[in-house]
């Protein structure tokens, strides 16, 4: 028997749909009836997913970082995508203020810490406080120079992160003169630090999200739904990373459930939703990882189709692990 994938659109054998795919990535969790595609998304498929978006979704988005605040993932599962990472982290208070740091697993303490990136700070006169460079970013001489930068002074240069050759090498180069006059005590462990998190939403990420949206339509509707060409722009979009003249998604910091704020105290989970838009010709989902932003998913733009009722919405609890129904009012 032959079946037509709702991705790619090929028809491929039974045999070759062996894998489940899962409406919301098991990397974000596994939930007691859970939502799965069986039969529907082609193995072919179902692993460009899993190696290519998932991944990324999991592992470099400020979400993916959550699921090991939220209990998701455990401390030893972590693993820090380093300086090629989308997510930077800088410390926003204290002696260290404007550092750069990453997440790093640490055994000893069977946790996340943070931990310093090579980097180097310079004072600029008259000012306590310091502007930091990664070691193969700093700028030269007569930049600093210009800008007010002190290099004279003691403690005017700081440095996390590299040893003191490596620093006097990289200084050198930039024809900055550097004398060591003394080793800056680490941070105290057990201080909790202001960071600043700033993070970059690419269109992998997009693509990862927009799949959520379009697997969950998936669950609840029946296959030859999906096969509407309507469906193709979002579809290639999720599979070859295909654009089209407008935004499929989009990212909104309005909460999904209308009784909550848009900033602050949100219930505890992933959110999904689906339904028409308020043109009553467009079919638009919203995704929210943990809660936190709302992403907006144009699945089909004036749908040509069947005006079915495919209104839905869940909220996957990430703690017990249950699925709720959206009520609406
Ligand atoms: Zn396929």
């Amino acid at each position: 028997m032959m079946m037509k994938c709702i991705y790619c659109l090929e028809d491929k054998p039974e045999a070759l749909y062996r894998k489940t795919e899962h409406v919301i990535p098991q990397s974000f969790g596994v939930f007691k009836n859970n939502f799965t595609l069986n039969k529907v998304v082609c193995d072919n498929c179902n692993k460009y997913f899993g190696d290519n978006l998932e991944i990324d979704l999991a592992r470099d988005t400020y979400e993916g970082h959550s699921r090991f605040e939220f209990n998701v993932k455990k401390p030893d599962d972590y693993k820090s995508y380093g300086k090629n990472s989308r997510i930077i982290i800088r410390i926003a208070e204290g002696p260290l203020k404007g550092t750069y740091a990453y997440r790093e697993y640490s055994p000893d303490s069977n946790k996340i810490v943070l931990k310093l990136v090579p980097q180097v700070g310079f004072r600029k006169l008259d000012s306590d406080e310091y502007e930091y460079y990664l070691l193969d970013e700093i700028p030269d001489k007569e930049y600093l120079e210009k800008n007010d930068f002190d290099l004279k002074h003691t403690q005017a240069i700081k440095a996390f992160g590299t040893d003191v050759n490596q620093l006097e090498q990289k200084l050198k180069e930039k024809n900055i003169s550097f004398k060591l006059r003394g080793e800056i005590a680490p941070p105290d462990k057990s201080d909790d630090l202001l960071c600043e998190i700033e993070g970059e939403i690419d269109r992998t990420i997009f693509r990862a999200i927009a799949k959520i949206a379009f697997n969950y339509l998936a669950f609840w509707q029946t296959s030859e739904f999906l096969y509407y060409r309507d469906f193709d722009n979002v579809r290639k979009y999720i599979r070859y990373g295909e654009a089209v003249n407008y935004p499929i998604v989009r990212v909104i910091d309005k909460a999904i459930l209308a009784d909550e704020p848009s900033t602050g105290k949100r219930r505890l989970g992933h959110l999904i939703t689906v339904n028409w838009a308020g043109d009553n010709l467009s079919i638009v989902g919203q995704v929210s990882l943990f809660n936190w932003v709302t992403y907006v998913v144009c699945l089909a733009r004036n749908f040509s189709g069947e005006r079915r009722n495919i209104k839905k919405g869940h909220l996957f609890n990430t703690n017990s692990q249950e699925i709720y129904m959206l009520e609406t009012k």
